[in-house]
């Protein structure tokens, strides 16, 4: 912003992830450096050579926490690649010709290091060494983060968010979402997206305050600036005057005792007034999310999207690999349930290091992506499977693959899980017989031809988030036609309640695992359709758990029915924003 216009600016987005944050921004633009050319005054070359040595500091520390994080992540090996970039920051060569070249030319220390590091990078990719010639992309990264920090600029990965800061940028992948320190951001507010769209799942799964959909709002703002960032209303505040402070003070308070009342209600069992029992379990992306199922008493968990252990890795990780990251959250848990998805990349979710395993497509998300892609490149599937059949021996699993258009893609997958389990079997290694085994019910075309899945597995989960983007033609992370991504929709009542029947007629499990699970708003309906279970950021819970326990079944039931009859989505969202609102004012 203008730093002469320091009046308050509001601008609406989408509410994508609920809470409040006050912070200044951090603008993540991932821009091409441009390194300014300047004389610095004699009197000041000293400042410039400390300015320098601080510069080398922050990268260091910068990097210290990358590494540790990646150790902690992955594995310490994986970390080991920072150790050659911290050897860089303390290579006497580099530092040393920069400081010359400075004392010699009196430019910015930018360029003098800018400079210098050109020239050692040109040299190592000369060399017809491979291990030298790797040195080469190490300065080259390192230089890039050392010019960064001096340029007072963003850095180039979320994960070198240091100070607290709120994050503005156009957009986030997912991967890049995946890499976010908790502690470091404050809040998160994108140009781009919507509800559903992976970065605010993974925000809503972090607690972190979050606004999308805000248009051209990164453009505008400077780094430093103040925020508020209003994950309830969907507002972000931009130089917020006192008494806004104020009443967002307030507004916070009010919101924390309530959400104490709510975290000693979700001590108590998830049970309607008429005594019917709803599973509740909860949608995770790492293995350090565990603490937080249980923290937030879930019954298990319902979705694990092991996607992003593949994001956290320039390689793909090894059966080993896999299988300690699942252990970990399946001995963790145990004796309660978890379901394991298989690879559901592609669409918005491209594959780091490989990305010639999906390629560039016009229409990604109808592309080669999830279980299309895996049952293409079997070993790569099989090295998943197996991993995830040998967690199941430290606990209970149930794995269930994203993305099945119908029968034949199942029985594909079931194959080859039958080859994986084969294969365990002559190696010796242990895993559960009784591995339960579903299908993600997200295409149009699973949702109709679902009596005939429902024989071939022994549970569906509905992904709402999918299902509603397919049904509806709406792109779930265009921000532009997100208000046509309507859960009340005609059609995906009918479709819901269709999936719901296929799966009872054969007696197996229904869960939702969408974000529509986890909107209280919905949770009368969708429990009113029959759905039997409902998976979420574990985050949002003790607001589902509090509304069970406000309402009668037979009563969502009625509701469900009401809404079935609607012809008009506008008056079925009343009828269920109606029966939502009876029923938490009531308490
Ligand atoms: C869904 O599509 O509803 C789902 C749970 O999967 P994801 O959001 O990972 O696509
Ligand atoms: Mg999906």
């Amino acid at each position: 912003m203008d730093p002469q216009a320091k009046s308050e600016l509001v601008i609406q987005g989408i509410a994508a992830s609920k809470g409040i944050a006050h912070g200044q921004a951090f603008l993540y633009l991932q821009n091409e450096l441009e390194v300014p050319l300047y004389t610095v005054d004699a009197d000041k070359r000293g400042a410039e050579i400390e300015r320098f040595e601080q510069a080398l500091v922050v990268t260091r520390q910068q990097i210290s926490k990358i590494q540790d994080q990646v150790a902690r992540d992955l594995s310490p090996e994986e970390a080991l690649i920072f150790d050659a970039h911290q050897l860089v920051l303390e290579d006497q060569a580099l530092i040393g010709e920069t400081i010359r070249a400075f004392e010699k030319t009196g430019l910015n220390i930018e360029t003098c290091f800018n400079n210098i590091a050109q020239r050692y990078i040109q040299a190592f990719a000369e060399i017809d060494d491979e291990y030298l010639r790797d040195r080469s992309a190490d300065i080259k990264d390192v230089a890039k983060r050392v010019l960064q920090v001096l340029l007072g600029q963003a850095a180039s990965s979320l994960t070198e968010l240091v100070e607290q800061r709120i994050i503005v940028a156009p957009d986030i992948s997912p991967s890049e979402s995946a890499g976010v320190d908790r502690s470091a951001a404050l809040g998160i507010v994108t140009d781009a997206g919507s509800h559903t769209s992976h970065a605010v799942i993974v925000a809503r799964s972090m607690k972190i305050p979050a606004v999308v959909g805000t248009r051209d709002l990164s453009s505008k703002l400077k780094n430093g600036d103040w925020l508020i960032v209003d994950g309830y209303e969907g507002l972000v505040i931009v130089n917020p005057t006192e008494q806004t402070l104020f009443r967002y003070g307030k507004i916070q308070q009010a919101k924390q005792t309530f959400e104490t009342h709510l975290l000693a209600v979700n001590e108590l069992a998830a049970e309607t007034l008429d005594g019917v029992h709803v599973s509740l379990r909860a949608n995770i992306e790492k293995p350090d999310e565990v603490a937080l199922v249980r923290q937030y008493r879930a019954q298990g968990v319902g979705l694990y999207r092991t996607e992003y252990l593949f994001f956290a890795t320039e390689e793909i990780p090894t059966e080993e690999q896999q299988y300690a990251a699942y252990r970990e959250i399946v001995a963790g848990l145990a004796p309660a349930p978890v379901t394991i998805r298989t690879l559901d990349v592609g669409g918005d979710k491209p594959l780091p290091g490989r990305p010639d395993l999906i390629g560039p497509e016009a229409n990604p998300f109808m592309g080669f992506r999830a279980i299309r892609m895996c049952l293409e490149n079997p070993e790569l599937f099989k090295d998943q499977l197996r991993a995830i059949l040998r967690a199941s021996a430290h606990g209970r699993v149930e794995l269930m693959y994203p993305m099945i258009s119908g029968p034949d893609e199942l029985t594909r997958a079931n194959n080859l899980l039958q080859e994986a389990r084969l294969e365990l079997t002559q190696r010796q290694q242990a895993f559960d017989p009784q591995l339960r085994v579903g299908a993600m019910i997200e295409i149009p075309s699973a949702a109709i031809a679902s009596d005939l899945l429902a024989g071939q597995c022994d549970f569906f989960s509905i992904g709402t988030n999918d299902l509603i983007q397919y049904l509806l033609a709406i792109d779930r992370g265009n921000s532009r036609v997100a208000a046509l991504y309507d859960p009340v929709h005609p059609a995906v009542l009918r479709v819901l309640q269709q999936i719901i029947t296929a799966g009872h007629a054969r007696n197996i499990k229904v869960s939702v695992c969408g974000e529509m699970a986890g909107d209280a708003i919905y949770v009368p309906l969708l429990l009113g359709l029959g759905v039997d279970e409902l998976s979420m950021a574990p985050s949002l819970l003790p607001t589902a758990k509090y509304l069970i326990r406000t309402l009668k079944m037979s009563d969502a039931r009625q509701l469900a029915q009401a809404a079935l009859a609607q012809t008009d989505a506008k008056k079925t969202y009343a009828l269920i924003e109606a029966f939502y609102h009876a029923r938490m004012q009531a308490n």
